[in-house]
Parts: structure tokens; sequence; C-alpha cells
């Protein structure tokens, strides 16, 4: 079964919660009307269905090797990327300096989004190409990025991001590749590992991003230092040349996302491995978080991917496996009748949708947090920007783990086997919540840089956002009305929460680690609810103009349905955040 793209639920999301009037209204977006936007979708939607989807199965089984050096990928990858970077996918958000279109993120975002439901493993390449983009564009020298940038732009050469080391995953302080000043370059050397797409033949060029340590480094995360280091030293007219000094060595065996090419790197084994600085020495980790920050929010969008194409197969199946009786029918039914496997397809739904509307929203805050005319404005969307990244990273991730797995559940035995394709996506999708900084990294991202660190100011005008539009929610009627209740019980439990978390943070070291997960979820759960209730009003808004497309109503359905099945998790959330971290952490380490 293929993916088909939820091309109308996207633009709906994109036009009436995700601001694409107001980002269209900014001159350097004047292109991206409403109608370009629709037919972007289109033609995403059926290049995904058409070309990284069937792949993707295959791709699963055959996996990724090593054979005289060269990691081999799956049989039809490298056609479908070159179609991939001909059809100028690869630049559709970026400059148009170095031949991007220069549309926004936000619609960036939903064919990524795409992209990933297809084919989550071959779109991870150019899922870090576009995160070292937008790195080298905001921190390397003028003439790096006349060098390396269209080339990347176009997706003739590829990106890679090299942070970990056996010792420096989470903890970045622990990096010991090294890099020496060289004349106008440096020479690196040590090892990377889990650097995903680090090698591979489907580009003719691959630029890797590593952080390194320089030896008269300070200690610690400040003195570390961002390179450049090319597969190939480009040649004078720009086309890839000498081989430079790094290799794979190895490909890791993994859980999930078999195609993609997980490599240990080996940096500089003879003469040191040339590369060169981008920003500032020891300033590295501050240029990576661009790149990280970008990428958090795709993997956010990985998880609503696999969520989406989780359900749709699920749907699929559920419609076509005949079981048991069901009340009111005749005879043997499809399971879509039975209501347990309505309430896991409802489910599954409205985490994917509610997911696509809160990372389309924060990619929408992104276009304006860069492009809004006064300054004021931009800093507003930005502040908006920094508190949703953790919470798409760390949201729409873990709902996929559920999504996914109810996804095996409605295929009942044949869900386990890998022959249905649905394990596959529970496999893909685990390794979601762990690389770009784990739940719990982004939790605590969130407690201290995000809500401590302003003394609660953001997330504070975040509530009295939501409490404005409670108002509003209040005055509707119909079926609608039915999630105001809901609503306003969860956007309580937010307040409530986060005061008590904020009168008790600073004196408690150990409160924002152990709750912090919690926490974390139950405002992605209210600012869910938020989004799907204001779908909701807007479809009404639709219906009464007269239109008759169902997607409308079903839109009204899903948004009760996540308003009375999933949002009151946050009234169990509030209870088990103020349990506080006492239980958590009352074994000592040494009596486990
Ligand atoms: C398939 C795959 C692809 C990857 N791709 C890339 C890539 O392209 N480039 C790259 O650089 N890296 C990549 N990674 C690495 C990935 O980002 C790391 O695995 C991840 O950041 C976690 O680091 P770690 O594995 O060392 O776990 P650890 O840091 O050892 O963490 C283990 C556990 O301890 C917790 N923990 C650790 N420190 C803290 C703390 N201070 N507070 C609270 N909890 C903590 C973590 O949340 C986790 O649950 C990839 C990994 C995999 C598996």
């Amino acid at each position: 079964m293929e993916y088909i793209a939820p091309t109308k639920d996207m633009q709906f999301v994109i036009n009436e919660l995700a601001k694409l009037p107001e980002i269209n209204a900014l001159p350097v977006f004047e292109d991206a009307t409403e109608d370009l936007v629709e037919a972007v979708l289109e033609q995403a939607g059926v290049f995904a269905s058409e070309v990284f989807s069937p792949l993707n199965q295959p791709g699963d089984h055959h996996g990724t090797f090593i054979e005289n050096d060269v990691v081999v990928s799956p049989p039809g990858f490298a056609e479908a990327y070159q179609q991939f970077i001909e059809n100028g996918w690869q630049g559709i958000a970026k400059p148009a300096e170095f031949d991007g279109q220069n549309l926004p993120y936000l619609l960036h975002s939903a064919v990524s989004e795409m992209w990933n439901s297809a084919n989550l493993s071959l779109s991870l390449c150019p899922l870090l190409t576009s995160g070292a983009i937008e790195a080298i564009h905001t921190h390397a020298s003028e003439s790096l990025q006349q060098q390396y940038l269209p080339k990347m732009v176009s997706g003739e050469w590829s990106g890679t991001m090299n942070l970990t080391e056996p010792q420096a995953g989470t903890d970045l302080a622990a990096v010991r590749t090294r890099a020496e000043r060289d004349g106008d370059h440096y020479r690196i050397r040590g090892q990377k590992i889990f650097i995903t797409w680090g090698a591979h033949e489907m580009s003719k060029n691959i630029v890797h991003l590593v952080l390194a340590r320089l030896p008269d480094a300070p200690e610690g995360v400040k003195g570390i230092s961002l390179f450049l280091v090319p597969r190939y030293l480009p040649n004078a007219d720009g086309s890839p040349g000498e081989r430079n000094d790094l290799k794979v060595v190895s490909l890791e065996s993994k859980l999930g996302i078999h195609a993609s090419p997980t490599c240990v790197m080996s940096y500089g084994d003879k003469e040191g491995a040339i590369g060169y600085l981008v920003g500032e020495e020891h300033n590295g980790l501050a240029c990576m978080f661009t790149m990280m920050n970008n990428a958090r929010l795709e993997v956010g969008i990985q998880g609503v991917s696999l969520s989406e194409r989780a359900y749709q197969r699920a749907l699929n199946f559920a419609r076509e496996r005949i079981q048991g009786n069901a009340f009111g029918q005749q005879g043997r039914v499809a399971i879509i009748h039975h209501p347990d496997v309505r309430r896991m397809l409802m489910q599954m739904r409205a985490i994917s949708e509610a997911g696509r509307a809160l990372a389309y929203l924060t990619a929408g805050e992104s276009d304006l947090a860069h492009n809004a005319e006064s300054a004021e404005a931009r800093a507003k969307h930005q502040s908006r920007v920094d508190l949703f990244v953790p919470i798409v990273k760390a949201w729409c991730t873990e709902m996929s783990q559920e999504a996914t797995s109810l996804g095996v559940q409605v295929h009942g035995g044949m869900g386990f086997i890998e022959e249905t394709g649905a394990a596959q996506y529970l496999r893909d999708a685990r390794i979601l919540p762990i690389y770009e900084g784990t739940t719990g990294i982004q939790a605590l991202d969130l407690m201290g840089r995000k809500i401590m660190r302003d003394g609660g100011k953001a997330v504070g005008e975040l509530i009295d956002e939501l409490k404005a539009f409670e108002a509003e929610l209040s005055q509707q009627t119909g079926d609608i009305a039915r999630i105001s209740t809901q609503f306003s019980n969860a956007l309580n439990a937010l307040e409530d929460t986060t005061q008590w978390f904020l009168e008790n943070a600073a004196s408690n070291p150990f409160l924002a680690g152990a709750i912090g997960v919690n926490y974390q979820m139950l405002l992605g759960n209210v600012v869910c609810g938020w989004l799907m209730a204001r779908s909701a009003i807007a479809a009404q808004t639709h219906i009464d103009a007269g239109n008759s497309d169902n997607f409308y109503r079903n839109k009204i359905k899903t948004a009760i349905f996540f308003a009375e099945q999933i949002l009151p998790r946050a009234l169990s959330l509030q209870t088990i955040v103020k349990a506080g971290e006492q239980s958590t952490m009352s074994i000592d380490v040494d009596s486990f």
C-alpha cells in the first residue's frame, strides 16, 4: 500500500493555523500564495507516492553495507535522490542567492513531512543537508558560502552533522576530536560515531560539519569549534577534487531505518583531514545549534510523518480485514466496524493531525521570526519558536511511538509480521525520541532555558493567549461546544502546574529533571488541544459558508475526539508532575 499525501489537511493547517496569509504578506514571500502552496503540495505528493514510497519497504529489507570500501545503498535510492534534486526539492526554502527558491520554511516543512512519510531512511539525507546549509549560511565566511552553498542547495553535494563520539553523546563537553591550525585551514583528527549518511555514493561530494577541539581550547563546551570538512576538496573550478583524509570505518546494525547508513567515521588517519573553520574558534557549539534547532523541528516532523503513514496503512487494513460480527451489521464485518478498532484509528488520526498543526505552526513562526518587518515582531515570533522547538521534537516523536504501535495493534498478528509493513514504522519511529537530543534533554531545555531563565515570561504569554482563546471557545454552539469544558480543565491544569513549577524549581535542584518530561507532554497536549479546537472553529466557518466537503465535518469530529480522549491526559499529568521528584529519587543509586 503506497503513501497518499494528506494534502487537504496540510493545506488547511498551513492556511488556517500556521499563518500563511501573514507570511505571504511579507515582501520576501510574496510569491507564496495559497494557490502556489496548493500546487507545490500536489506535485510533492505525487513525487513522494510514486518515487520515494515504493522504495521504502524494499530498502528496509535490503539495508546498507560496505563493499570494497564503498557504502552500498538499496537499489533505486540513488536514482530517486537524483530525481529529487533535479526537481529542485532540496532548495525549496533556501536562499535565492544560492539558487534556492526562497519559499517559506512552512512549505518546506509540509513537503518534508511527505518525504519522511514516504521513506524516512532516504529522506534523512536531504534533511541533514538542509540543516548543514542553514548552519553554513548563518555562520561560515562569505567565501565558504560561495564555494559550498550552491552545490548543497541544488543537492549535488549532501551534508552531515558530526557531533557524537563514543564518550560524547548527550555530553558534548567530552568531544575529543582534535583540530590543529595549518595555514589557512585546519587538520582534523579523530573518530565520530552514528553519523547519518556519513558515506554514500548518491551525491558527488559530502560536506561534513564536524565538532572538534583546538589544542589551546578551554575545557568543556566552550572549547569546541566547528569545521567544514569535505569528502573531496573542491578544485579551483568548484568540481570535487582530491580525496580528503577521512573514511567510513563501519556501519551500525540497528533496530530501524535500515536503509540509512549510520557510519563510524575516521578523520585524519594519515596527514590529517583538511577542515575550514565555521564561525569563530571555540564557539562551535553555538554554530552547531543552528543546525540542531533546525534538525529538532525536522525530527518532530518525522514523528508526524510516521504517525500519518502508520494511520494510512492501519485504516486500509481495517477496511479489508473481515472478522466477527458487529452491532447493527449483517454477517461478518470488516474490523473497522468494531468500536475498539475505531478507537485506535481515531487515536492515530488525532495524533497525526494535532502533531501536524503543532509542527507547522512552529515552522510558520520561524518564517516570521526571520522575516517579520519590525525587530519587535521578529523577537516575539522567535520567543514562540524557542519555546515550541523542544515541544515539537518531544511531543510529536513520543506520540509517534503510540501511533505506530497502535498501527501494529490494528493489524493483529499480521502487524507483528514484517511482510505487512506496519512493524517497520514502529521500528523506524523508535529512533525519533533519541537522536537530536533525547526527550529528556528536550525537557531540560524546556524547563531550564525556555521557562526558568526568563522567569516564566514566554510560557506566561502563551497561557494568556490560550486564555483569550478559551473565552472565544466558550461562545461556540453545537458540537464544538463539547470541546470547551475539556479545554478549560486542561488549561487550568497547565496554568496551575506551571505556577507550581516556577515557585518550586529554584529551591529544588532535582525537580526540573525529574518532572520535565511529564510537564513537556502536558504542555504539548494543551497546545495541541488549542490547535485542534481552533481547527474545529475554522472548519465550522467553511461549513457555515456553504462548503459541503466532508473534510470539514471530519475535522470537527477529530477535534472533539482529541478534546475528549487525549486532552484529559493533562489532568493526570498535572497530578504526576505535582507529586514532585521525591518518589523518583527515593531509592539510592547503590540500593537499586
Ligand atoms: C540511528 C542514529 C543516527 C544518528 N545520527 C547522528 C548524526 O547524524 N550525527 C551525530 O552527531 N549523532 C547522531 N546520532 C547520535 C544521537 O544524537 C545520540 O545517540 C543521542 O544524542 C544520545 O546520545 P548517546 O547515544 O550517547 O546517549 P547518552 O548520552 O549516553 O544517553 C543515555 C541516556 O541517558 C540520558 N542522559 C544523558 N545525559 C543526561 C543528562 N545530562 N540529563 C538527563 N539525562 C541524560 C539520555 O536521555 C538517555 O536516556 C545518531 C544516533 C543513532 C542511533
